[in-house]
């Protein structure tokens, strides 16, 4: 057997054990070894029986007094259970419909045991732990894995430690000099230590080997992605970012201002624009993107704009529209749910270079979409634009400068990841005028006192939001849904004109429900999360949100950003019947801050950064150890060092860099780093 060979060449591995192995990913003894364990169990020294808490995972050794079977009656378990003892106390083992185990079990013989103790009248019994002869077990940190049904942990380990006597053939990927100056363990120790640590230490050792592993290749292909450009257009320094500002219906903020200036030193200069302009909710983005599109467009070039929602698209167009088209700036839309021939109009008018500016869905992607001289490359995106979505479109133009819009502010180490060497901008500044938005979170219970509330805004001429997570009403979640709001709404206040907007309507029926809000013919809009971004409408000052404990906390910031929008005081109520810490931790954020940034490090803190990042959407490989949170301090180890590789062999090309090269492409998918 080498390295290389199938799991089917050990003993015992049929065609069975291996479908489950497939499932898991594993097909050779190598992918055995990269098959790390989820957690250890350290049975190296045990805790005395006394000592057993209910409750927490432990390791016991203890000698065997009894073995006792019951039979299995008529709808009754089987149960098996074995009494042991060790100087401190007594314990029972018990397993259920599992009485062929009597058969491991030798009276006055020391066993381990490990598993979760329970308290029963007084005994304190282990269900289905863990066992084994004392010799066999002792003295170890033993490695749990992540299962699949058709395998048990017992198997697999014998599978690993099977695997683990070829660590040392392993192939070494990182180079030497990464290894050295980053004093990480080579491969073989890595992955044999991984698996079966002799010590704390060397576990610590293996994990942190591989972790940087995972961080550096990551690093470098994402950094290799974007070598690809490097120089770029050169616009013209005509001052025509601030020229447009003259235009503006309203002064622009000292933010807004300097982001603009940054902007258009980027667009000057022949290198490729490459900068992330990070702005909460509300802090004037669309304006920023607005002069550098006019920038471009003085330029001679094109501009798209991309976003990630056709409300969100039309609204921008409309604005661009209102803003741009009275100074001859030729604008078109583009989404997926055009007519064939509108659609075409569109291409047509990009093409021959009649249109300056496009904005639209990811629909302007699609290779049917060509631009005659594309220039700048603008998405807002609230993270849902993947890596590759916003390569293709600026594939369409010949190097064009590219501006991304987010709401949500990222750490500078985690914005590396997500879009490259990017450089960031940030508009601190709220335009003037705004409030504060007065948050409260209340129960299910005050809904009287909220329903009051809003018929007092609404009396005053004020229009509201309730948004609620469902559609429509099902068994199975507890939650409330718009159809079920909208429904009690109607009936409670008959004189108030309510609209009802989700993501199952068509877009014409979207659109006309929020044209006629935001032209005041409805007082409440009932809604699910599809009004999230960026649609604003000034007069409108409550937002209700119902079940607020199944939004995330960025989620509802987005949401409250809906309202304050106009001068006039705005309210955020969160209605929750949530009784979980984490909900309760969620709505004491949002009433004490309106910080994006905040509220955005305190969700990535509640929910762990694959849910908050959507890491898959975003063109990232998964990793197996590496956490980008958690491993910040590591991933920035690893930026200098894969840049310094990068700068002497850019495609690593070099015989010694071609197994790091195979890793890269293993890791993105084969092509991935040419195609991009
Ligand atoms: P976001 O950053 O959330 O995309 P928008 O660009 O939609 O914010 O701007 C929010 C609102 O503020 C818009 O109605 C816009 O017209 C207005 N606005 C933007 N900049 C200013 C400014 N400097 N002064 C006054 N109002 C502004
Ligand atoms: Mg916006």
């Amino acid at each position: 057997m080498m390295i290389d060979s199938p799991v089917t060449s050990v003993k015992g591995v049929g065609p069975k054990k291996a479908e489950a192995l497939d499932r898991l990913g594993i097909h050779t003894m190598s992918d055995l070894l990269y098959f790390y364990p989820r957690d250890y169990e350290d049975r190296r020294s045990p805790v005395a029986v006394s000592d057993l808490v209910p409750g927490e995972p432990a390791f016991v050794k203890a000698v065997v007094i009894s073995v006792v079977k019951t039979p299995g009656r008529y709808r009754k378990k089987q149960i098996l259970k074995v009494l042991a003892e060790d100087s401190t106390g007594r314990m029972e083992a018990v397993f259920f419909n599992a009485s062929f185990l009597a058969r491991d079990f030798t009276q006055g013989e020391v066993y381990c045991f490990y598993g979760k103790p329970t308290s029963s009248q007084g005994h304190i019994q282990m269900i289905h732990p863990e066992f084994a002869k004392a010799d066999s077990a002792s003295g170890e940190i033993v490695p749990v894995y992540p299962l699949t049904s058709g395998i048990t942990q017992r198997e697999i380990r014998k599978l690993e430690k099977a695997a683990s006597q070829f660590a040392g053939e392993a192939e070494e990927d990182l180079p030497d000099e990464v290894i050295k100056d980053n004093a990480l363990c080579d491969i073989g120790y890595a992955l044999s230590n991984v698996h079966f640590p002799e010590t704390m230490e060397a576990l610590r050792k293996a994990k942190y080997r591989l972790i940087y592993d995972e961080l550096f290749v990551m690093h470098i292909g994402l950094l290799m992605m974007r070598t690809k450009c490097s120089d770029g257009i050169a616009f013209s320094r005509d001052g025509a970012e601030t020229e447009y500002q003259k235009y503006l219906p309203y002064e622009l903020t000292g933010a807004q201002k300097r982001v603009v200036k940054e902007i258009a030193a980027d667009m000057e200069s022949h290198q490729q624009m490459n900068r992330l302009i990070q702005g909460d909710v509300g802090s004037g983005k669309t304006a920023v993107a607005e002069c550098a599109l006019y920038k471009a467009v003085k330029s001679g070039y094109q501009g798209a704009f991309m976003a990630p929602t056709e409300l969100l698209a039309r609204q921008h167009f409309k604005t661009l529209s209102n803003d741009l088209g009275p100074l001859g700036v030729r604008i078109g839309f583009l989404s997926g749910h055009l007519s064939k021939s509108e659609k075409d109009e569109v291409a047509e008018g990009l093409r021959s270079g009649k249109m300056d500016i496009v904005i639209g869905t990811h629909a302007l992607i699609q290779p049917s979409v060509e631009f005659s001289d594309l220039g700048l490359v603008i998405t807002d995106e609230q993270h849902r634009f993947g890596v590759n979505q916003r390569a293709l479109l600026s594939e369409k133009g010949n190097d064009p400068d590219i501006l991304v819009m987010t709401a949500t502010p990222i750490p500078r180490t985690l914005a590396v990841i997500m879009y490259g060497d990017i450089d960031i901008s940030v508009l601190d500044e709220m335009p003037p005028g705004r409030q504060e938005i007065l948050t409260k979170a209340v129960t299910d219970k005050s809904r009287g006192i909220v329903y009051d509330f809003l018929r007092g805004e609404i009396s005053r001429g004020r229009q509201a939001y309730v948004v609620a997570p469902l559609i429509d009403k099902t068994e199975d979640i507890d939650a409330r849904s718009v159809t079920e709001v909208y429904d009690e709404l109607k009936k409670k206040f008959p004189e108030f004109r309510i609209a009802l907007l989700h993501g199952q309507m068509n877009e014409k029926e979207k659109d006309a429900v929020m044209e006629e809000f935001a032209a005041g013919g409805y007082d409440i809009l009932v809604a699910t999360v599809v009004i999230e971004v960026g649609i604003a409408v000034a007069n409108a000052t409550v937002m209700v949100i119902e079940n607020a404990e199944r939004f995330g906390l960025a989620q509802l910031h987005q949401l409250r950003g809906r309202v304050g929008r106009g001068r006039e005081q705005s309210y955020c109520v969160l209605i929750s019947n949530g009784e979980g810490q984490v909900s309760k931790d969620r709505a004491r954020t949002m009433v004490e801050s309106s910080d994006g940034f905040y509220i955005a490090e305190k969700d990535l803190e509640l929910r762990g950064p694959g849910e908050f990042f959507g890491t898959r959407q975003h063109g990232i490989p998964d990793m197996q150890l590496a956490d980008l949170v958690k491993h910040m301090d590591i991933m920035e180890a690893v930026r200098g060092t894969a840049s310094e590789v990068l700068r002497d062999d850019p495609e690593l090309t070099a015989g010694k860099n071609t197994p790091l090269r195979k890793r890269v492409e293993a890791m993105f998918g084969r092509g991935s780093i040419i195609n991009i």
